[in-house]
């Protein structure tokens, strides 16, 4: 185990070494590729600390609520003929869809009813308000005072193994300097739907925008799924679409060659020539399917790599997840007191558990496991914020 466990560090630092001096052309990132329309300031590196403990240069990039420039939306139907993003259902005849008529009319069948009697959509700014019914289609507002703080190795490092991508787990920076992250929350868990536009983003409760898909690619999804949606950003298949947080770049579903590469790992990675590359280096592809992004991350991710100013939702402080999020007392969210003591756990057993498996996007059944408590229990004794 230890000539092993040698071997791994010394293959791991001579990879450190080669990338630090090839840069950029061995595959790491680009700094200067992240678009000025959405950084606050210019971008630097700083000393920063990995997941396994190593200390290692980050790109540091400040950016703000959403690029100058960008449209979004729509996202939620005002009514029944109006039609708005798209949304992945996971309840019978799952599936990418168009929220129209048809599709909230089928959820309807299944018990999730999200319109009135005169057709009127239920929608709710998660933002400013609780849901009030039990099925709410949610449109955050944005808060045009929020920056976030993003940090990613300069120099990828493939990790022992790849680190799976949870729901709203952090993926990585697009080009375009908007932030990308795993599954939204699911309607079966919450209730609710957090729509999202059909370029696959929408608005976080605490007011920024983000992407839950490979939106350069994501007309290439609606074919595969024969989904009537058209994202109205420029499309490129072949391009470099964003970074992963682990430093590795993510492109769209096809390579400089035009094909869909055939050597793809778990994580729809593998180590092949770029446009930024030709010598090769490894990298992620969108794939066909909803969401197209990578499923795990290959690589070690920087400590503390996303922080924003906003006042709640993923990352803020005080939030589960965010950095002020540190145990009892200041950044405990209200109600988890009395859920621990409910539980008959610590407060900080709750919140390492919570934090650990999602944040306010939690996989209860991963939580109560780690807890020791039945699911049902855990559910019953959490408060309840609004889904997004
Ligand atoms: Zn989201
Ligand atoms: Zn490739």
């Amino acid at each position: 185990m230890k000539t092993l466990y040698r071997k791994a560090c010394a293959k791991g630092a001579i990879a450190v070494a080669l990338a630090a001096s090839f840069g950029v052309a061995s595959g790491g990132v680009d700094m200067t590729r992240i678009s000025k329309d959405a950084l606050v300031k210019a971008p630097e590196t700083v000393d920063c600390t990995l997941e396994n403990g190593a200390a290692t240069q980050c790109v540091k990039w400040v950016v703000r609520y959403q690029p100058k420039n960008l449209k979004t939306g729509p996202f939620c139907p005002e009514t029944l003929t109006d039609e708005g993003g798209i949304w992945n259902w996971d309840g019978e005849q799952p599936g990418l869809y168009r929220i129209d008529e048809q599709f909230l009319t089928m959820l309807e069948t299944q018990g999730y009813k999200f319109y009135d009697a005169d057709g009127k959509v239920h929608i709710t700014d998660p933002r400013t308000a609780q849901p009030a019914g039990n099925n709410s289609c949610l449109s955050a507002s944005v808060d045009t005072s929020v920056e976030m703080t993003v940090l990613l190795p300069v120099s990828p490092v493939k990790a022992a193994k790849p680190t799976g991508l949870g729901t709203v787990a952090k993926v990585g920076l697009a080009l375009d300097g908007v932030p990308i992250f795993a599954d939204a929350p699911s309607v079966l868990k919450t209730g609710h739907m957090p729509a999202l536009d059909t370029c696959g983003g929408h608005v976080d409760p605490g007011g920024w925008y983000h992407w839950h898909a490979t939106s350069t690619d994501i007309n290439t999804v609606f074919e595969h799924d024969h989904v009537d949606a058209s994202c109205a950003l420029a499309q490129k298949a072949d391009a470099l679409f964003a970074y992963a947080f682990d430093g590795y770049a993510i492109y769209g579903s096809v390579d400089s060659d035009g094909k869909v590469p055939s050597n793809l790992d778990a994580c729809n990675g593998h180590t092949g020539p770029t446009r930024e590359v030709p010598d090769g280096a490894y990298h992620y592809h969108a794939s066909l399917k909803f969401p197209n992004l990578p499923t795990c991350l290959s690589g070690v991710v920087a400590k503390n790599n996303f922080s924003t100013n906003a006042k709640q939702g993923i990352g803020a402080p005080g939030a589960p997840g965010g950095p002020g999020a540190g145990g009892p007392g200041q950044g405990t969210p209200p109600g988890f007191d009395a859920a621990a003591k409910r539980l008959g756990v610590s407060q900080t057993d709750l919140l390492s558990a919570v934090r650990k498996n999602g944040g306010r996007q939690l996989d209860t059944a991963a939580a109560a496991k780690d807890l020791g408590v039945t699911e049902a229990a855990l559910n019953a004794a959490l408060p309840r914020p609004p889904g997004q």
